[in-house]
């Protein structure tokens, strides 16, 4: 299926990517083939399943008994939300994700308190247009079955034996899968590269990375691998030395956005809050889309953690807000 929004494309053999927009970015899941039984990673959205994946697989002549396994790559709405439908489509398909990521896939409640929400302890609260989108996103609430740590490895043919790896950093229970033989990584959002384009062009999103000490990790993890071929869910595929590229801009950016913190809580009078921060240190960091909707959120409150457990940063008690200063 080629049309202008979906595009459905075999890597490698046995190996294919279903790639279609949501809103203004590229969203893929993949899909893998094995000998018996088939493997699909992530959903995508509540319609993602029957807008975009089943008519791609139906095509590929896969029949909806074949997917025996869903894995998520992560906790966020473009990548589970498409659960409740993918249960219905493909019954008998289990779904697998990180015990820490399960609680927040198996509650879009939970996920928007705990995940999309948490800024509001920061004073700045989800819109309530946006909680409306991202629990429409979300769709129904949907168990995992299967509850995995990163350690686990499955067999899909003789030459094809993906391992689970535990690359936190965007969420907490962030997983990717890895061919060794193939040398190929297919890593969802565990690596950001300089920010999620949109596809008119321009930066849709920053890297909305989280946890920056477990991200610049999961980095260095991902380069130690030596991958031919990354495949992420927003990113065409990449190849060769278009991977280290990606890899090293990814920790370039944190290094780049921290010295941005710094440099604007070094040159303010007084203590800020973080939209405060965020609204000076965005023109340093690139050009954006929406300059209101930038995901900024994510890696400055990520930073800032960073350079505090480095004591390079400080947060305080402002009449009840939390601001920082150096
Ligand atoms: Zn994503």
């Amino acid at each position: 299926m080629n049309n202008r929004e979906t595009f459905f494309d075999e890597i490698l053999p046995g190996l294919m990517c279903i790639s279609s927009s949501y809103h203004n970015r590229r969203l893929n899941q993949y899909f893998l083939r094995g000998e018996t039984i088939a493997v699909l990673v992530d959903t995508g959205t509540s319609d993602t399943p029957s807008r975009v994946i089943e008519p791609c697989l139906r095509q590929a002549g896969v029949s909806p008994e074949q997917i025996r396994l869903v894995i998520i790559t992560h906790a966020d709405a473009d990548h589970f939300g498409g659960n409740g439908l993918t249960r219905r489509l493909f019954p008998f398909c289990l779904f697998a994700a990180h015990e820490q990521d399960a609680p927040w896939i198996e509650s879009p409640r939970k996920a928007l308190s705990e995940r999309y929400d948490e800024f509001s302890a920061y004073g700045m609260p989800l819109e309530p247009s946006r909680a409306d989108q991202l629990l429409r996103a979300m769709g129904a609430a949907t168990p995992v079955d299967l509850l995995l740590q990163g350690d686990e490895a499955i067999r899909l043919a003789e030459h094809q034996i993906w391992h689970v790896l535990h690359t936190p950093g965007h969420t907490p229970g962030h997983l990717a899968l890895w061919n060794e033989e193939q040398k190929v990584a297919i890593v969802g959002d565990a690596a950001l590269g300089e920010g999620v384009p949109a596809l008119q062009g321009g930066m849709a999103l920053a890297p909305t990375y989280r946890y920056t000490a477990a991200y610049l990790k999961t980095i260095e993890r991902l380069e130690a691998l030596d991958a031919e071929w990354l495949l992420t869910a927003h990113y065409p595929v990449m190849c060769g030395s278009q991977v280290r590229d990606f890899l090293r801009l990814s920790h370039e950016w944190v290094q780049r956005a921290e010295q941005a913190i710094l440099y604007v809580l070094q040159e303010a009078i007084e203590s800020l809050a973080l939209a405060e921060i965020i609204v000076r240190v965005k023109p340093l960091l690139g050009k954006w889309l929406n300059p209101d909707k930038t995901g900024l959120e994510y890696p400055i409150l990520g930073g800032l953690e960073h350079l505090e457990q480095q004591t390079l940063v400080f947060r305080e008690d402002k009449d009840g807000k939390v601001v920082w200063r150096v």
